[in-house]
């Protein structure tokens, strides 16, 4: 491997305050209780912020801001909502190097990843809903009139309640808040609890803005705090993303209330590679497929499915490419592999590895040294995995592989789809034939052809079966903010 001189981000840019309150009706508020909860970084594990906990009370006071700022924000003319939010992707433009920083910091991902992935489709998102606040009457929904578009704009829903993983922090942010407020909402976002300062610099930038007060409304705390925003009776559409079993209970407490639902869950997505595939890319989409952001990804290809004939090969040419990834401090911008983002994510990731070993599958690892504070879990590849082991079922949100063979297209589709999930899938084939083939019988909101893990503003996403319903991005994202 390749000596590399160490490349540290400055932490300068950003300026941490010691502790946070609510953002609410456009100011900064303190919680009506007397939880506080310490966000630290995974790296460290050095405390980095004290934020409040936001009560029942709380979560009521930021919903009656958001309803009252509703009746103004939904009554102006798109263009001049458009405005705000061009406005505030410009800011997070002008601000990316400070944001990215902050988002290493809070999340334990690669400055690299947060620079250039997480905060460019941030900025992109913002954009291209500001795009939309004007032309909500072409998006297709409203009432056709005999020339093909309705003549008004669809209505808004009101109130959005919002909550958030911890995974891709200020993105999650991004996809939630920018459709709503194209659409007319108004919004309460709650994010992560290991990951709220993205969030709360977020706030600043509505200040910064100009944006009116209680169109955004941030309230840090636990699940507790989600559980009270989802619940409100003076909530209209609440949007989710997260874990398959919090989105169940989710999904019982909003049932009968007619408050519209999104959500965007759990995945164990099938990486599928042919014998014909272009093998050197294919192993690059793997990497990437698994290995981003730690796998933290809810859409990350966790099941190989590589063809018989070309398994070894594949998996040498893998485990050599994994042994020139590196692993450790996120803010070196020549690091790969960042931290696991709690103690708690990394207990379950091993939890699941030792599962593995237990069942019979056969671990492998590149050789690569830990740091010895923070969470870590090094690249971790399963070969001689059975469909019924644990770690090809269930969705282990970390840097883990598992790898099953096939030998016929057919095959490849029933293992892909043998999953109580169906969020996305990969295609590695020279042949265009096969992929559509192969696209019409996976069982999978998002389907990549010779490429993995790709988002864009303008397309999509969403799951089937456990991994939730609605769609965010794209003009189909507006349709879960609107009356239709
Ligand atoms: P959760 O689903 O618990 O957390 C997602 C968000 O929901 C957080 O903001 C959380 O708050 C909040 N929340 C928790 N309980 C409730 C509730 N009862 N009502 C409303 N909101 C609630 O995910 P975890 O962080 O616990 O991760 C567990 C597993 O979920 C992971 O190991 C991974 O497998 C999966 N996951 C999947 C994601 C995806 O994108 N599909 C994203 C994150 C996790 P708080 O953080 O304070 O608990």
């Amino acid at each position: 491997m390749f000596e590399y001189a160490p490349a540290p981000e400055s932490r300068e840019i950003v300026d941490i305050k010691p502790s946070y309150g609510l953002f609410i009706g456009g100011e900064w508020v303190d919680s009506q209780g007397e939880n506080h909860h310490k966000t630290i970084n995974p790296a460290s594990e050095e405390v980095l912020a004290e934020v409040a906990w936001a009560t029942e009370a709380d979560v009521d006071r930021a919903v009656r801001a958001a309803r009252a700022a509703f009746t103004t924000w939904s009554a102006l003319p798109g263009s001049e909502r458009a405005k705000y939010i061009f406005r505030i992707a410009r800011i997070i433009q002008e601000r990316s190097r400070e944001l990215a920083v902050l988002e290493t910091l809070d999340n334990g991902k690669p400055i690299r990843e947060s620079r250039d992935v997480d905060l460019p489709l941030v900025a992109a998102h913002f954009f291209y809903y500001a795009g939309w606040a004007d032309k909500l009457r072409y998006a297709g929904f409203g009432r056709r009139t005999t020339d093909g578009h309705s003549g008004e704009d669809p209505r808004p829903l009101g109130v959005a309640g919002q909550v958030i993983p911890w995974n891709f922090p200020l993105l999650m942010l991004a996809w939630k808040i920018a459709p709503a407020l194209a659409c007319g909402n108004t919004v309460v976002l709650k994010p992560a609890e290991t990951t709220p300062l993205t969030a709360l610099a977020f706030a600043d930038i509505c200040r910064q803005a100009d944006l009116p007060p209680g169109v955004v409304n941030i309230v840090t705390g636990a699940g507790e705090t989600g559980a009270a925003l989802v619940s409100h009776p003076g909530v209209d559409k609440v949007a989710f993303t997260g874990s398959t079993e919090v989105g169940r209970m989710i999904a019982r407490s909003v049932a009968g209330t007619g408050k519209r639902l999104s959500l965007e869950l759990g995945g164990k997505a099938a990486n599928i590679v042919f014998e014909d595939a272009p093998l050197d890319q294919a192993v690059e989409g793997i990497v990437n497929g698994i290995f981003f952001n730690q796998g933290h990804v809810c859409c990350a290809g966790s099941r190989l499915l590589v063809q018989e004939s070309v398994a070894d090969e594949v998996l040498d040419a893998l485990k050599r490419r994994l042994s020139t990834l590196r692993l450790g401090d996120p803010m070196d911008k020549n690091t790969d592999i960042g931290a696991i983002n709690s103690a708690a994510q990394l207990a379950k990731i091993r939890e699941l590895a030792e599962a593995g070993v237990n069942e019979g599958a056969e671990r492998w690892s590149p050789a690569c040294p830990i740091p010895e504070r923070g969470f870590w879990f090094p690249p971790t590849v399963f070969t001689g995995v059975a469909q019924s082991h644990r770690i090809a079922r269930e969705e282990i949100f970390g840097p883990v592989l598992s790898v099953l063979t096939f030998r016929t297209p057919a095959e490849a589709v029933e293992k892909a789809n043998n999953t109580p999930y169906g969020l996305s899938a990969g295609i590695w084939t020279e042949k265009g034939s096969r992929i559509l083939w192969m696209a019409d019988r996976l069982r999978a909101g998002v389907v990549w052809a010779n490429t993995f893990n790709r988002f864009d503003p303008t397309s999509p996403f969403g799951g089937y079966k456990e991994s939730g319903y609605g769609r965010e991005g794209g003009r189909h994202g507006l349709e879960a903010y609107l009356a239709v």
